[in-house]
């Protein structure tokens, strides 16, 4: 299948800097974000960092909200934590107004530890063990998205044992190809995820009967980074027929989870349109009389961060030019496991200005995977010279790891004006601090 994020001609870094207007090239200062210069965020915390802005955040939160209530809907917001599950991310995100989507019980606590009520939390995945169920629902959680009958069943027992009833919606999958990248696509017939569509009526009316269990409704989440509408038209069009088709058959349905997966514009395109998504969710379930529900992760967080990094060399091959940063595929892993493109912004103004080549952008890391970006048109850098990968903020740091014995990078979030630390930079010792050398 082809790569949906792939395009055949790349922008010009200026094209990149001008779709974002959180970034801003400065004649002093080079690039700022969210009016703060990277130049000195790197100088006081070194590189690699992640920087994440609240205000972009922010805003993307307001936006989604304001498309909803232009169409005369008020869907309960959830995060999807997976993309972005930093306590200080989720809390901004919290004060926004927003619940959590968690997908494991570690989400679960995270989205508490920053606030979150129970109440206001979704547990959506295919394997939920008995632990993370009971767990989940000793402390309140409001609703289970369930993804099979094998678990609809352990989950009532469990619900018994703990003496708690289980709100549920059923996850169907509506076999819809989202058009996105394989690995990222979800509502497919042969994916992993979700009940099939003729089993939804049975299992519903199962679960009605099951103790400890009291079905609200449906779901359904049929892949990310999805830009045009039409996907999501046919599939809700689907869980509407399945609405109807459930109160036809007794049941009481009060809920529809729409689930995530806006894309976000990784060249200078923009995203998928707000406002045309709002108004195909108005025109396919707006009706049904139902609460919905919406999980974005990637929407709100993305274009919220970016991973700042320094050019440790640049090394001429035989031909090919490489930039070889001091970030790698242990750092940000989207372009070593999907070929994610995420543009790269020179920081410093001259740098910006200067006759630009094509090069290859790579890590340290002992993998030829540990590539940013290939055949990328930049300017010759100078070691130490700094540079920005964007979009990094939607599964980024969550998918870091230390291999090649590389501490994890620093975080910082920029609000109001402010550069917090959000995260130090591990040291050597903390990748050790929890080995045991036995004897
Ligand atoms: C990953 C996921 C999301 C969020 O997806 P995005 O593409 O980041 O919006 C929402 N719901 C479920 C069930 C998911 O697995």
């Amino acid at each position: 299948m082809a790569l949906a994020e792939r395009r055949d001609i790349e922008p010009e870094i200026a094209d990149l800097l001008a779709a974002r207007p959180a970034l801003v090239m400065h004649a002093q200062d080079g690039l700022c974000f969210e009016g703060i210069a990277l130049n000195a965020i790197a100088d006081k915390f070194g590189t690699p960092t992640w920087v994440y802005g609240a205000a972009t955040m922010r805003a993307r939160y307001v936006a989604l909200v304001a498309a909803f209530e232009s169409v005369g809907l008020r869907p309960h917001i959830h995060y999807a934590v997976k993309a972005n599950d930093h306590l200080a991310v989720l809390s901004v995100l919290r004060a926004a107004g927003a619940g959590a989507d968690v997908v494991s019980l570690g989400e679960f606590m995270r989205a508490q530890k920053a606030g979150v009520a129970a109440k206001d939390i979704v547990f959506s995945g295919v394997g939920k063990s008995p632990d993370e169920m009971a767990a989940a629902l000793a402390a309140g959680i409001g609703q289970i998205n369930v993804e099979s009958a094998e678990e609809l069943s352990v989950l009532s027992k469990v619900a018994v044992k703990v003496g708690k009833i289980a709100n549920i919606v059923l996850r169907m999958n509506p076999d819809v190809d989202a058009g996105t990248h394989a690995k990222i696509t979800t509502g497919l017939a042969d994916n992993k995820f979700g009940i099939a569509a003729h089993d939804i009526v049975e299992l519903y009316a199962h679960a009605a009967r099951l103790p400890g269990i009291r079905p609200v409704g449906i779901a359904l989440h049929i892949g990310s980074q999805i830009l045009n509408p039409a996907p999501y038209a046919t599939a809700y069009a689907k869980a509407a027929e399945m609405v109807r088709a459930l109160r036809a058959a007794g049941q009481v349905v009060s809920v529809l989870d729409l689930g995530g997966g806006l894309g976000i514009g990784y060249y200078d395109e923009p995203g998928i349109s707000l406002s045309a998504f709002a108004a195909m969710v108005r025109a396919t379930v707006g009706d049904l009389g139902v609460q919905l529900l919406l999980e974005p992760g990637r929407y709100l967080v993305g274009p919220a961060g970016l991973l700042l990094a320094a050019v440790i060399l640049q090394k001429q091959g035989s031909a090919k030019r490489f930039v070889v940063l001091d970030a790698a595929m242990n750092d940000l892993l989207r372009p070593a496991l999907y070929e994610s493109y995420h543009g790269i912004l020179p920081v410093s103004a001259v740098d910006f200005v200067s006759a630009a080549t094509p090069a290859d952008v790579v890590g340290p890391v002992c993998e030829t995977g540990d590539t940013f970006a290939i055949d990328r048109v930049l300017p010759s850098f100078k070691p130490g010279a700094r540079v920005a990968l964007l979009d990094a903020g939607a599964y980024g740091a969550v998918m870091s790891s230390s291999y090649n014995a590389r501490p994890r990078a620093a975080s910082v979030l920029l609000d109001g004006g402010q550069t917090h630390l959000i995260s130090p930079r591990q040291t050597q010792s903390d990748l050790w601090a929890h080995e045991i050398i036995p004897g």
